[in-house]
């Protein structure tokens, strides 16, 4: 079986389930303190949760601070109905459905152009009335990278605040200054079910979920050191290794253009991250595709999420006709994808399209 969906979520790293381990057991089995009792082992579990802030805070923009949550939907929700100013919030056509769905829930929601090579140009018109501008890093569909640090200025100026969405950018490529930022912890090959909200400093948010006031009174409920604790082990190896990493990111897409030759690249091929790879095949059958490797694990390119039913809006943003998002399929690969994989589930995918005929 060969795992070709890295941005539906990403292998947990041996050292972030070594690290998760010690706080789900721990010696002789000290390790599941509430890390809000102040008793040593409440404080030691605390003490793991501070280390790990550390080390996703060391790859997040000097000056502000993580709030811990469930997920990076949750931190999202927390930027989005927690800022202050209750303007129009500018939203890019290609944002992940829960930057784009509060959007529309809260009613306030203004979609920002895309062009057909998924770029969102910041020289374009914000409503007079906008208070949030939401443009995300790296699209989880297209991999197409946005000008972030532009959008940042162009929110300043026009008196909004900049949240970006870096969940597919983070721990994989430096992040740029930003009012809010949010990431999650199992697309950098840390746990799911955790997420974090970076806050720059002088930003007051309102909580959007009460109770006993952890997390600075922003996010009460009781933190998971385990699941906190792998996703510090996962940025910090993310740090180590990030070029590393995005050099084999390099050489597998550099193969991987070069077996899916005469494809067409949905989006940018420059501005990009180079482990995505939504590529289309004029007439194919992605249902039947997909049906026929099952040993390779990808996602339809023209749902929005692997299994969601629902059409993608990024390709249709970008100008795809339907018959051509309908023909698209996504390849993820990352840190541990071998090149004789990624070569023989290539092999398998293109045989089986040719097979269509
Ligand atoms: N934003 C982007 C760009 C994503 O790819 C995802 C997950 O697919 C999310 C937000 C939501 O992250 P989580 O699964 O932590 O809620």
């Amino acid at each position: 079986m060969t795992y070709l969906d890295y941005q539906a979520t990403t292998p947990l790293a041996p050292e972030a389930r070594e690290e998760m381990l010690r706080w789900m057991d721990g010696p002789e089995g000290t390790g599941f303190g509430n890390p809000h009792s102040p008793h040593r082992m409440g404080r030691q579990a605390a003490a793991a949760i501070e280390a790990a802030r550390d080390h996703v805070a060391a790859l997040c923009p000097p000056g502000g601070q993580v709030i811990f949550t469930g997920s990076a939907t949750e931190a999202i929700n927390l930027a989005m109905r927690g800022a202050p100013g209750k303007g129009r919030i500018a939203v890019s056509a290609i944002e992940h459905a829960a930057v784009h769905d509060t959007a529309e829930a809260l009613g306030r929601a203004q979609v920002l152009n895309v062009a057909a090579d998924g770029q969102c140009n910041p020289s374009q018109d914000l409503p007079d009335d906008v208070s949030l501008v939401c443009v995300m890093q790296v699209n989880n569909e297209i991999g197409t990278v946005q000008p972030t640090a532009a959008w940042h200025r162009r929110a300043e100026e026009s008196g909004a605040l900049y949240l970006c969405d870096a969940v597919q950018a983070f721990g994989k490529q430096p992040v740029a200054a930003a009012d809010m930022i949010a990431i999650s912890a199992h697309k950098l090959h840390g746990p799911k079910g955790v997420g974090a909200l970076w806050v720059r400093e002088g930003i007051s948010l309102e909580p959007i979920i009460t109770g006993g006031g952890q997390e600075q009174g922003l996010r009460s409920g009781t933190l998971s050191p385990a699941l906190i604790a792998g996703f510090g082990a996962a940025a910090r190896l993310a740090a180590e290794r990030m070029d590393e990493d995005a050099a084999h990111v390099e050489a597998l897409w550099n193969r991987a253009l070069e077996l899916f030759d005469g494809w067409t690249v949905n989006g940018s091929s420059s501005a990009r991250w180079h482990g995505n790879l939504n590529i289309r095949r004029d007439g194919l059958d992605v249902a039947r595709l997909m049906s026929e490797c099952r040993n390779v694990m990808f996602s339809a390119g023209s749902a929005c999420a692997s299994g969601s039913g629902r059409p993608s809006h990024v390709l249709r943003a970008i100008g795809l006709s339907d018959a051509e998002a309908k023909s698209s399929i996504r390849l993820g690969f990352g840190r541990y994808t071998a090149i004789d994989d990624l070569e023989a589930a290539a092999r398998a995918i293109i045989s089986a399209a040719d097979s269509q005929g």
